[in-house]
């Protein structure tokens, strides 16, 4: 009988959870609603000093952002609990203390200055750095002493020190290294903490973990945790190791790429459904060609198989068109709460708060086609609510016209639209387009002009549509302010 699959998601919470941390929670939940398995988020909080205030929530509300919901861990309980390294002290302590005994780990009494002055002679003779094994062989005597003086000893691993280890990886296939290259590594830190490697192989055991997705950056650690796994003498759970992820310019994704933290993503107004389908290709892949694929199909579809050993290059353009895409498929009913608050918080100071729902349900249909993004609505779509218009007034000069051309044309115009009993689309058609003509203009030329005069930008939604959003009091205050700003050029 096959094991039953459970997995974890085990962030340090030493940061902001950012798309490479997240890749893999995902992996992990796609794999654990695949297989009607359990998935896990386990804290692993055994570094105190290098802990980020916020950083845990900030995990833990990503999760929740996308979709991600765990069957145990933090808030939600489990049989396997606690899910805090940090409650676990004394499992790794137990462990590390049968190591010892056993003689697979043995204590370390060096000072910090001895070890710092071990690695400088060990780069200045070009040697590779590790420990030098010196407290290995401590006899009895000499342990006794170290103890009266009351140094606290961490816990080293006893590398075996000839042999090969070798471990096989879903992804990555047979993996060997030679031991000689393995020092005897820290299990048990003299605060009583226990160092990753300690805990990571303890609870993973404990919490009966069947298959280990994380990060390629951890494939060098594994040939430790075997020999901690053997010498403990747990199961190993089964490996994949998720390959890298790149910038564009294919250095590994940093800071430097743009938003890296899930919480910036979803400032930025990506939705959730966009970002979980982009980020399942980031190193898996359903076949050489489907870029949509929605969180149903994706927990259908997704192997082990098909994850990549090859980089995966992060393209925010894509990202960026996969959430347009999302984003178009929304009923504006679904829409429109999603969009308020980013109105709210990005349109500019001048624009009187708060933004009325209704006035925005009217301009939604006609920016919808046009951004990719929750927040490029209020860059987009900023004239709509502002009472002044910013722009160039030679921005006003129609297309092959003059000054005193633009300057007639939007003077009739205002004269037209002034007279007339109704905004609608119709009226509005039906009044400039003889306008143009009366104008000896083509239509497009009039309309560019009245589109910069009541937008203030050469690329906005269809022309009659905005007029009939903004207003015909609007429109004519516009007209107005820009025959002023024409008359000064
Ligand atoms: N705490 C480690 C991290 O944040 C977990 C690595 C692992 O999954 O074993 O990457």
């Amino acid at each position: 009988m096959t094991k039953s699959v459970r997995v974890r998601f085990a962030p340090s919470p030493t940061g902001f959870p950012h798309v490479g941390n997240i890749r893999t929670a995902l992996f992990n939940w796609l794999y654990a609603r695949h297989t009607g398995g359990v998935f896990i988020v386990r804290i692993e909080d055994t570094d105190v000093a290098r802990k980020v205030e916020g950083a845990l929530e900030a995990i833990l509300g990503g999760l929740r952002w996308l979709g991600l919901d765990w069957d145990e861990g933090p808030e939600v309980g489990g049989n396997y609990g606690p899910y805090f390294q940090s409650q676990r002290l004394d499992l790794y302590r137990q462990a590390a203390e049968r190591l010892v005994a056993q003689g697979d780990a043995y204590y370390c009494y060096c000072s910090p200055e001895r070890l710092k002055a071990m690695r400088e002679e060990q780069a200045r003779r070009k040697e590779s750095l590790g420990y030098d094994r010196h407290c290995r062989c401590l006899s009895d005597a000499e342990r006794r002493q170290r103890e009266a003086e009351g140094i606290t000893p961490v816990v080293r691993f006893k590398m075996p020190l000839e042999g090969q280890t070798g471990f096989t990886d879903v992804i990555w296939g047979e993996v060997a290294v030679e031991n000689s290259t393995l020092d005897d590594y820290v299990l048990l830190k003299s605060d009583g903490y226990p160092t990753y490697h300690l805990a990571n192989v303890v609870d993973d055991h404990f919490m009966e973990i069947s298959h280990v997705l994380r990060a390629e950056e951890w494939l060098s650690s594994v040939p430790r945790h075997k020999l901690l796994y053997q010498a403990l003498g747990f199961e190993m759970p089964l490996l994949a190791h998720l390959p890298m992820i790149l910038g564009p310019d294919r250095s590994k994704l940093s800071k430097r790429h743009g938003a890296v933290s899930i919480t910036e993503y979803r400032e930025q107004g990506y939705l959730p459904e966009a970002m979980v389908n982009f980020l399942a290709l980031l190193g898996w892949s359903l076949d050489d060609k489907t870029d949509i694929l929605r969180r149903d199909e994706l927990i259908k579809s997704f192997s082990l198989e098909r994850i990549s050993k090859t980089a995966a290059v992060f393209n925010h353009e894509k990202l960026r068109w996969l959430n347009g895409v999302y984003l178009r498929e929304m009923s504006q009913e679904e829409l429109l709460p999603e969009i308020m608050p980013f109105l709210e918080r990005r349109l500019p100071p001048a624009v009187k708060r708060p933004i009325s729902e209704e006035y925005v349900a009217r301009i939604l249909p006609l920016i919808r086609e046009r951004i990719n993004t929750l927040a490029e609505a209020a860059t987009y779509a900023d004239f709509f609510f502002l009472d002044e218009l910013e722009y160039e007034a030679s921005l006003l000069v129609g297309k092959k016209m003059t000054a005193g051309g633009t300057l007639r044309a939007l003077k009739a115009a205002r004269e037209k639209l002034a007279s007339l009993e109704s905004f609608d689309h119709d009226f509005l058609e039906g009044a400039l387009r003889p306008l143009a003509e009366g104008l000896g203009l083509k239509a497009g030329q009039l309309f560019g002009v009245l589109r910069v005069a009541t937008t203030g930008r050469t690329a906005a939604p269809p022309l009659f549509e905005t007029m009939m959003v903004l207003g015909k009091e609007t429109c004519l205050k516009r007209l107005e302010a820009a025959i002023a700003k024409l008359a000064e050029i």
